[in-house]
């Protein structure tokens, strides 16, 4: 077994692999960007060495860098992750001529598999079923409209070399054939460097699901499952589980064969994952093959209970695979959901900052991947996910209330994040059946989302706890006044007229030991807790149930977030409910004249001119930061004065980007 090796990646997949090692007794290399010297990653590590630059490409792209670390500190193999070099042959290669083991499949493997042209034609004569379509780059429009008439419509444009959602478009006709083309070659050679696209049928609402495969160098392939992914915003996944609600066994079993057989077709080793998409007949059809250790792999991992990364790591060390394809057991079921720095209510626009307050939960079944700390920064340079948090339960409602138990109680100030967003999913009716489709979100969700206006299925329950909070907190500070007789201490009434959404509510609220007691004309509620005025976390059982919610002074009101939604909810006592002013209940809209660039990026494309009137929600700009393309809309009606700024530019945090006729 290897005595140290150098982890070529950073944030929590780089703490993920190091927690792995460190359980096997072998010694990690941390490599680090100057801008990820204070990083989670580096403090794990036991040794660290800097590569370069803030931006990838002089870092955690550089394999000139990688190598330079590797020899100064002799490791002997490199975990790549996941992004970056994973997926890099060039890489694997040079990693052998130095005699350095990568942990990953061959080089002959990832090649065959990085292009999507080459791996599908592959998959067809390995016997894989593959999706219609025509797998050859297209030379120019005119083929790609006879090839899309030929298919039938609707089709899917697609980047031969893509990967994360990048270089997609769908057609429904010969327009959007002409336009997306154009486009996607455009954002394939941006993002890529290779602007090769083709064609493929799109396959209506359909499922992501993929099957995760495990190969030795001694020719023993088997495969642990399927994880369905297809909660996804713009083709990249957001929310994963392991087993799919929409398998069947005969199912399983045909995929789980297809994916062994094109593991075999090209002599694959170690960890991958070959996705298929499922059409609502479970009819499925091979999309690509991922050579590397998946984002999402932790589920397979709370079903199977084996650790994949210890996996990769005896397979690199030239092991055989411990376990015949029928001793794969598989128990309960977990999700995934990726936590990012993203502001859902804003276009998801990514948020990079200081994590004034970051609290991971803690529960039975819950598992957290992370990659940062309280008090630690999401740099602009790299992509927004924080964190992974994945929940475990004998069955999917188990894994489901836990999943919401553990979003309600992950607590993180100072930059923006999804998880309101991600709740209010969980909680969706539609996700509970397991009635999911790639177009889930689009569908569900088409305006985007913003907390401040979510439903919630048990509006009486922030109210109870709404008024125990203040009663609490009312309470405290009488008992606190200094100089009082005994037997005539201040006492609170336990009146209280709470205000939600517009709407007053009357409660009651007794002291009883453990908590409170809450009547009120919805009904009454039993609080038990030991909330500690001034904590953002109000952990509790009521009437029963466990819940957390969050609930902070927000100046007269108090913050209550919870199942996705977040309100700002004003407490009063009876007298001055009399005499309420009516706060405004939403913050005014930005009335700015200027757009300002949110963060330093690449301004993509203006969709406006001066001269052209807009309506607030409609997009004006597209810039790229955090390794994502963000869709900047307008906040407000208006009509565009001038644009100080044109595709290509290089943006700095707050450059005024569009100016507004005032
Ligand atoms: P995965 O299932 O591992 O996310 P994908 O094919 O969706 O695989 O993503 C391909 C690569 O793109 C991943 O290796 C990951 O590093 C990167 N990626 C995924 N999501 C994002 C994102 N939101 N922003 C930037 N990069 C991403
Ligand atoms: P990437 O390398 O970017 O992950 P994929 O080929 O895996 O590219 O596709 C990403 C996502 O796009 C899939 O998960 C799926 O939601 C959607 N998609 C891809 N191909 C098709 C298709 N032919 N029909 C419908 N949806 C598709
Ligand atoms: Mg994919």
């Amino acid at each position: 077994m290897f005595k140290k090796i150098l982890i070529a990646n950073r944030g929590e997949i780089a703490c993920r692999v190091m927690r792995t090692a460190r359980k096997m007794g072998i010694k990690t290399v941390a490599v680090y960007s100057e801008a990820d010297k204070d990083a989670l990653h580096v403090g794990e590590a036991d040794e660290a060495v800097c590569i370069g630059p803030p931006p990838s490409s002089g870092s955690y792209l550089s394999i000139k860098n990688i190598i330079r670390a590797i020899r100064h500190t002799g490791a002997e193999a490199v975990h790549p992750g996941y992004g970056f070099l994973s997926e890099n042959a060039a890489f694997a290669r040079k990693l052998a001529k130095e005699g350095i083991v990568f942990i990953g499949p061959p080089p002959a493997a990832i090649d065959a598999m990085g292009d999507k042209i080459r791996s599908k034609k592959l998959a067809k004569k390995a016997g894989v079923s593959t999706v219609p379509g025509y797998a050859e780059s297209l030379k120019d429009v005119d083929q790609a409209l006879s090839v899309s008439r030929d298919i039938g419509y609707p089709i899917m444009i697609k980047a031969s070399a893509g990967g994360g959602g990048k270089g997609i478009r769908i057609a429904h006709d010969d327009d959007q054939v002409r336009t997306g083309f154009h486009s996607a070659m455009r954002e394939a050679e941006s993002s890529f460097g290779d602007g090769r696209v083709f064609i493929e049928k799109f396959i209506e609402n359909p499922r992501h699901i993929e099957i995760q495969v495990l190969a030795d160098s001694h020719g023993n392939v088997i495969h642990l499952g399927e994880r369905e992914c297809s909660i996804q915003r713009r083709h990249q996944k957001v929310i994963e589980e392991a087993p799919s609600p929409f398998l069947d066994a005969k199912t399983r079993k045909a995929m789980g064969d297809q994916a062994i057989m094109l593991a075999r077709a090209v002599k694959y080793a170690s960890a991958g994952t070959v996705e298929f998409i499922v059409d609502a007949e479970r009819n499925f059809y091979f999309l690509e093959m991922n050579t590397r250790l998946q984002v999402e792999h932790p589920v397979t991992e709370l079903t199977t209970g084996l650790d994949l990364v210890e996996l990769m790591i005896r397979i690199a060390a030239g092991e055989h695979l411990p376990l015949r394809q029928e001793d794969v057991k598989r128990s309960g079921w977990a999700i995934e959901a990726r936590i990012y720095a993203e502001d859902p209510a804003r276009g998801f626009m990514p948020s990079a900052g200081r994590l004034r307050r970051y609290q991971p939960p803690v529960g039975d079944g819950v598992r957290v991947d992370t990659g940062v700390y309280e008090g630690g920064d999401i740099s602009v340079h790299y992509d927004p996910m924080i964190a992974k948090l994945i929940t475990h339960g004998h069955d999917r409602n188990e894994a489901i209330a836990r999943m919401g138990l553990a979003l309600d109680g992950f607590l993180i100030r100072g930059v923006s994040h999804n998880i309101a967003f991600l709740a209010a999913i969980l909680a969706h009716p539609r996700f509970v059946q397991g009635n999911l489709s790639t177009a889930f979100i689009a569908e569900e969700f088409p305006n985007g989302f913003d907390p401040a206006s979510a439903p919630h299925d048990d509006p009486a329950m922030l109210v109870a706890v709404a008024a125990a909070s203040i009663h609490h907190a009312y309470q405290q500070r009488a008992a606190s006044i200094s100089g009082q007789v005994s037997g005539h201490e201040r006492r609170v009434h336990g009146d209280w007229v709470v205000i939600l959404k517009g709407e007053n509510h009357q409660a009651t609220v007794s002291s009883v030991d453990g908590g409170f007691d809450i009547s009120m004309d919805e009904g009454a509620h039993k609080v038990r807790t030991d909330w500690k005025v001034g904590e953002p976390l109000f952990h509790a059982v009521i009437d029963g149930s466990e819940l957390c919610m969050q609930v902070e002074r927000n100046v007269i009101k108090y913050r209550m977030t919870h199942a996705g939604l977040q309100d700002d909810v004003l407490v009063l006592n009876p007298d001055a409910a009399k005499f309420q002013a009516i706060m405004p209940t939403k913050a005014p809209p930005d009335a700015s004249r200027l757009l300002r660039s949110p963060m330093p990026g690449l301004l993509i494309s203006l969709a406006v001119r001066p001269g052209r009137q807009v309506k607030a929600g409609e997009e004006l700009a597209v810039i790229e930061a955090m390794k994502m393309e963000n869709i900047v809309c307008a906040e407000r009606d208006g009509v565009i004065k001038a644009v100080h700024a044109e595709p290509g530019d290089r943006l700095t945090a707050d450059q005024v980007i569009i100016e507004f006729e005032p």
